[in-house]
């Protein structure tokens, strides 16, 4: 049998644990809603990697060692997440050692997003022979990503490496729940991206847009139906998309500056838009990026949707394994 490995991906509505080859390839899969507290989240990650172990008709003892994807803050080294917002009540919880113990396993543990990077590097977008130097935007909530440099996830001295949603993009700007200001988050996710077109409404009432029926009948804005609506031509709509598009050009070409890589790849709720989404990035990316020699980058969307924090786990903990 091949080496196997096991991704678990811890989300805010659910759970996913999938059996991974040691060349990223996801051979069996299995989902748990989240739960709460701590505890009852630990037992459905246990029932999920189970069910996965299960549906891929082998044991827990054929997997090698298996990855932890969590939302952050937290400690890789130590095992530890530290607190979570979309898991409320968590607190130092030590997430990798409660896995190993309740599996019998080798466990590691990885930020979400920096997972989903590395997924992406190995098994998606990224993955081709010259391609070593890769970074990767979540564009969800909030944004976050991860550096893939010479082949290795960085992680930086504090593992918070690539908090790219929290580069500041206008200095003047919004105040940040970091402590920031401008944070590119606030202009550039999906959820801001909804709440700006409904800043925009509310604003001024006279200004015509398709949207307004979504607003009339409560329906939230999402940054779905912005791009939507955009596509469909309606000027507000467009204004809206443009911007948040602008500022992600801003942060891709200082990417470019910053770290020069091969490839930089969208993934995210916003990147469900496709074309819709990288178009626009392009355009802004070249009217920015600056003219005095070629910017070899290329920037394009990500391959693995939800699966890439689940892949990615899974591939850093068969890096951890091997290096053993
Ligand atoms: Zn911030």
């Amino acid at each position: 049998m091949p080496n196997l490995y096991l991704g678990i991906d811890l989300g805010g509505t659910n759970i996913k644990a999938g059996v991974v080859t040691a060349d990223g390839k996801l051979i069996a899969r299995a989902s748990m809603p989240t739960g709460s507290g701590p505890q009852q989240v630990v037992e459905h990650m246990v029932q999920a990697a189970k069910h996965a172990v299960a549906a891929g008709a082998i044991l827990l003892e054929d997997i090698e060692s298996m990855g932890i994807a969590s939302p952050g803050p937290l400690s890789s080294g130590e095992g530890i997440v530290l607190r979570s917002a979309n898991l409320p009540g968590w607190n130092r919880v030590p997430l990798r050692d409660l896995l190993a113990d309740a599996l019998g396993r080798p466990a590691y543990l990885e930020n979400d997003a920096k997972a989903a990077a590395y997924g992406e590097f190995v098994a998606g977008a990224g993955a081709h022979e010259q391609i070593r130097n890769f970074v990767l935007f979540t564009l969800g909530t909030g944004v976050g990503g991860g550096i893939i440099y010479h082949g290795r996830l960085l992680r930086g001295m504090s593992d918070s490496a690539a908090e790219i949603g929290h580069m500041i993009v206008e200095p003047e700007g919004e105040a940040c729940g970091c402590g920031q200001r401008g944070c590119l988050e606030l202009y550039a996710s999906a959820s801001r991206t909804g709440k700006y077109a409904q800043h925009l409404l509310n604003a001024v009432p006279q200004r015509p847009s398709s949207m307004r029926a979504l607003l009339e009948s409560g329906t939230p804005i999402d940054s779905r139906a912005v791009v939507e609506h955009a596509d469909a031509g309606d000027e507000l709509a467009r204004e809206v998309w443009d911007r948040a598009c602008r500022f992600l050009a801003i942060a891709c070409v200082n990417t470019a500056r910053w770290l020069d890589p091969q490839m930089l790849a969208l993934a995210g709720g916003m990147a469900a838009a496709g074309e819709s989404l990288l178009k626009p990035v392009l355009k802004h990316f070249s009217l920015l990026n600056w003219k005095m020699s070629e910017t070899p980058m290329q920037i394009v969307l990500a391959k693995l949707g939800n699966d890439a924090g689940m892949i990615g786990a899974a591939c850093l903990a068969r890096d951890a394994h091997e290096q053993r």
